[in-house]
């Protein structure tokens, strides 16, 4: 995206915020709490909002689904300023493999990027999950390969491309979460910014579409939080303005099971179908994440101008029982 198109979707000082849904599937309670946080933040401070859709993987991730996301998103009184289907290719991460190429060779050149050989299978053998989401330390097998060992192990199967990163503990204060810090070489290790089939990764993605379309603000769940600091980094290095990161609470049964998109009966076909109308949902999520005392039903546009981050809670959001036993999963 040039200078000029970054500048008309959201200028350099304006604030910037943006939805960027995955379409791996129906949206769940957890998408719809996200773009509402997003949107009540962006729209309390008369900042423009954008759509894109986060296709990476476009196999699993087909039109369809992207388009459905629009119409529930304008069901629930999500508007957007740019982006989605209206605003053309460019809003599609699996359109946009020329621009992450142009700062992949970037950070190439700053030699800190090599190929791995590993494959997943090799890794889960090597190690125990590290991290508190269950994810690997990659522990760094293919680093010191010499050119000649590289261009062996290329005839047999092609690489992924992973960043190496020094030992240094990163700090940010999220906007939500208050302060976070990591140490990108014990926490998190080098990490994969091309897969071996040639697909851009997310860490990558995301920070150069971010960063070319003018966004100021990232709201997220807070299962992203251990991304961040590897976002921080890439910004660093790719001399790019970080944005203000609110991680948001995620949503669990009252038994404290997080709920995910696993949860079929809780995604947007079968809420809209029991609730016929946006107003129960928002004052239910609103009341959950501390915005309202009573989960009263009320319009998205009603909660603007009382919207405030220091309203929403940290802790992961209980959602009532009701709602949960609604459903035809059972929570005992
Ligand atoms: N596409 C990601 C998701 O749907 C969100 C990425 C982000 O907001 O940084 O979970």
């Amino acid at each position: 995206m040039s200078n000029g198109l970054q500048e008309r979707q959201c200028g350099k000082m304006a604030v910037c915020g943006r939805f960027a849904p995955t379409p791996s599937g129906r949206m769940h309670l957890g998408n719809l709490l996200c773009a509402m946080l997003s949107w009540l933040s962006v729209r309390a401070k008369g900042g423009r909002y954008l759509l894109r859709i986060e296709d990476l993987d476009a196999v699993r991730c087909p039109r369809s689904l992207a388009d459905q996301i629009e119409e529930d998103l304008k069901w629930f009184g999500v508007d957007w300023d740019d982006g989605g289907s209206a605003g053309g290719e460019a809003w599609y991460q699996s359109t946009r493999s020329v621009i992450y190429e142009r700062y992949f060779h970037r950070l190439e050149r700053s030699g800190m990027v090599y190929p791995c050989f590993c494959s997943r299978a090799e890794l889960h053998a090597a190690q125990a999950p590290h991290r508190s989401d269950g994810t690997y330390v990659y522990p760094g097998t293919c680093r010191g390969l010499t050119a000649e060992q590289a261009v062996e192990k290329r005839k047999k199967r092609p690489p992924a491309m992973r960043l190496h990163v020094p030992d240094r503990t990163i700090s940010f204060i999220d906007g939500c979460q208050g302060v976070y810090t990591e140490n990108l070489a014990h926490d998190c290790g080098d990490f994969i910014i091309r897969r071996s089939d040639g697909v851009y990764g997310y860490q990558l993605a995301v920070v150069v579409d971010d960063a070319e379309m003018g966004v100021t603000e990232v709201v997220r769940g807070r299962d992203l939080l251990q991304s961040t600091p590897r976002q921080l980094y890439l910004y660093e290095q790719l001399g790019l303005a970080a944005p203000q990161f609110y991680h948001i609470p995620l949503l669990t049964a009252p038994d404290c099971r997080r709920l995910s998109k696993r949860d079929g009966d809780l995604d947007l076909d079968a809420l809209r179908a029991r609730f016929g109308r946006p107003e129960p949902m928002i004052g239910m999520l609103a009341a959950a994440v501390g915005l309202r005392p009573t989960a009263q039903p009320v319009a998205l546009t009603d909660l603007v101008q009382e919207f405030s981050w220091d309203k929403v809670s940290r802790t992961d959001a209980v959602l009532p029982r009701n709602i949960v036993q609604g459903s035809s999963i059972s929570y005992r």
